[in-house]
């Protein structure tokens, strides 16, 4: 067979435990000799005019020109006056839809043990449009945008990825009963691409009852598509159905083919730097990006390594109850590689 040519990528270490997880993920990816070369990119501590952000137009364009790429969590300081990066990132590079794949793992026992959904998150607009401002003293206001354009494209994406991967319905997360417009419309466009699917089941459910639905029973959901912040709360929702933030990965869908896979949490400032948090998270984004790359021989066995480190349980950081550090227990997966 001819060598196999090396892929650049970008990486975004990021704040906090970014680093300690992206390193993680350097490790393993060396060790199971997958072919990515990495341009790593770091956020600034300056504003760069160009983005109105710390993170700057390189980076930005690091993205453009590979196409895919990994990023660790970014500290958002609350109210600080620039635009936060997560949001520039998403806007910048229009990254319209969120996958997060959340499914019960073997060997590590929760309360359900049938666990197998995907949250599909509008991630350009809805109530996360950066449109907030002060009408008088005492009185603010925040607009929730919701387009006919950007509604269609992640409706489109969740039944094109359900029919794609063996999946048999889509539930649309709402409150339409309250907010008749704007959720109002995504629903009607939901419906609208929901017609050109009729092998995939189309249902609607009001936010409030699907909440209750998932922790009474999840194996009740397939694929959930929903706008922006019902998207943020649902998945960490369904990721503390499984063990936590430190297990579910997602990753960022953009025009043109673009994939940024990241985490679902945050940068964990409460135990950065202490070699404690677990790269199962950006290790498993990682996963998806190598799927997204067709890498599929590699995404398999780094995936089963990751599992059967977890299902073996001797190896296993603190948040799942175990007292591994972030290095044992990478070094635990390069030996199961
Ligand atoms: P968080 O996800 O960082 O942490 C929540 C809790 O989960 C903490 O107790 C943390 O220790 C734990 N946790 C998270 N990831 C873990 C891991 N891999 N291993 C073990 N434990 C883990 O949420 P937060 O504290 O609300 O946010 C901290 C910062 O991260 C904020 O600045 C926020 O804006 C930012 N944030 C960024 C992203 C992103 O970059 N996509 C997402 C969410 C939050």
């Amino acid at each position: 067979s001819s060598a196999t040519e090396t892929i650049r990528a970008t990486l975004f270490p990021g704040d906090g435990i970014g680093p300690e997880i992206a390193e993680s993920v350097k490790q393993v990816f060396k060790t199971a000799e997958v072919p990515i070369e990495w341009e790593e990119h770091y956020v600034g501590d300056q504003v760069d005019p160009r983005t109105q952000s710390f993170l700057t137009w390189e980076s930005l364009e690091s993205v453009r020109r590979n196409r895919v790429g990994l990023k660790g969590p970014m500290a958002t300081p609350i109210g600080k006056g620039h635009r936060s990066l997560n949001l520039t990132l998403r806007k910048e590079l229009n990254l319209y839809a969120n996958v997060r794949p959340c499914y019960s793992l073997p060997g590590y026992k929760t309360r359900y043990d049938d666990v197998n959904l995907i949250t599909i998150r509008e991630n350009t607009e809805g109530e996360y449009s950066g449109l907030e401002h002060q009408v008088v003293r005492g009185v603010v206001e925040s607009l929730k945008i919701i387009t006919r354009q950007a509604s269609l494209r992640v409706a489109e994406y969740a039944f094109h990825y359900a029919k794609t991967h063996g999946r048999e319905r889509v539930s649309a997360i709402h409150k339409a009963n309250i907010m008749q417009k704007t959720d109002g419309l995504f629903l009607k466009c939901c419906r609208e691409v929901a017609e050109k699917y009729p092998e995939i089941t189309y249902e609607e459910v009001v936010i409030d009852n699907c909440c209750m639905m998932l922790v009474k029973n999840p194996a009740l959901f397939d694929v959930l598509v929903m706008p922006n912040l019902y998207g943020d709360i649902i998945s960490d929702l369904c990721a503390g159905l499984i063990g936590g933030l430190g297990l579910t990965p997602s990753c960022n869908i953009g025009e043109g083919g673009i994939a940024l896979a990241e985490a679902v949490h945050g940068s964990a400032p409460d135990i950065a730097g202490k070699n404690m948090a677990n790269p199962t998270a950006l290790l498993l984004s990682s996963v998806s990006m190598l799927r997204h790359l067709n890498l599929h021989d590699k995404a398999d066995r780094i995936q089963d390594a990751i599992l059967n480190t977890i299902a073996e349980g001797k190896y296993r950081t603190a948040d799942l109850g175990g007292t591994s550090t972030t290095t044992d227990f990478t070094k635990a997966i390069c030996d199961h590689l």
